[in-house]
């Protein structure tokens, strides 16, 4: 099937300017980036830093909750696919690399380490959702499989906004040629890639910007942050060797 030009470069320039939307701040020890304007129409969201537990445990969880004035937390034993939950009030899944919420109360909360949390809010209807969007997951086309279940449950894409949370970037994410391939064998551009010093670099939010732009979405902030060269805030980098650190990406819609 043929796909549709889109505007890529349009996507990159909204994406690359849309930083300073972000609000650095600090809760209860809960340090994160979030775009003030959407947490006042009600949708609560975030990206930790690497100075915040990682919901392992009840006391961190508790925590959590009370700070967000959150009823619960969904997680998932993330796989590096494109399976996506609509969660409901009493529903629990267990696998899968992304969540979409439409009652309020809940948070669904991703765990990343250079990958990019990316999540997508229609503030309106209100519905969100929070995918892992790491090179598998994004080859996958994960990004716009949330878009295409919230616009089928009744969101608007026109309403929708994406937000790009830190990680690894073009600057420092070399991949091999295998990956290069799969992804142009996949349809994606080749502008997602750029040479330097006999590596190749993947920058997966150019990616998951080309990825919305091609499903109708127009508006992309980002946080313009990369786990992996970020000295302030630092972060958990998979890559720089924090193997099993991890932090926390999540959102969900205010009681
Ligand atoms: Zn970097």
């Amino acid at each position: 099937m043929a796909k549709k030009s889109v505007n890529y470069n349009m996507a990159y320039r909204n994406a690359s300017c849309a930083a300073g939307k972000f609000a650095r701040e600090e809760e209860n020890g809960w340090e994160y980036y979030h775009v003030p304007e959407l947490t006042a129409r009600g949708i609560i969201h975030g990206f930790f830093t690497r100075n915040c537990p990682s919901l392992m445990d009840d006391d961190e969880n508790r925590s959590f909750l009370d700070t967000f004035s959150l009823d619960r937390v969904v997680t998932l034993h993330q796989e590096h696919g494109n399976t996506i939950h609509a969660v409901g009030l009493d529903d629990s899944p267990d696998k899968g690399d992304g969540i979409l919420l439409y009652k309020p109360g809940i948070a669904a909360a991703i765990r990343t380490a250079d990958c990019p949390g990316i999540i997508l809010i229609d503030p309106a209807f209100p519905m969100v959702a929070i995918v892992h969007a790491g090179w598998r997951g994004t080859l996958l086309r994960i990004t716009s499989k949330a878009v295409d279940m919230m616009a089928e449950r009744g969101a608007s894409k026109q309403r929708m906004t994406a937000l790009i949370g830190p990680s690894i970037r073009g600057c420092c994410y070399t991949v091999g040629t295998e990956v290069k391939e799969a992804f142009l064998n996949e349809g994606f551009p080749e502008n997602i890639f750029h040479n330097g010093s006999g590596s190749i670099y993947l920058d997966l939010k150019d990616a998951n910007s080309w990825l919305l732009t091609d499903a109708d979405i127009e508006t992309i902030f980002d946080t313009g942050l990369c786990t992996f060269c970020s000295l302030d805030p630092v972060f958990a980098s998979y890559r720089r060797g924090a193997r099993s650190e991890r932090q926390i990406n999540f959102v969900g819609i205010r009681i």
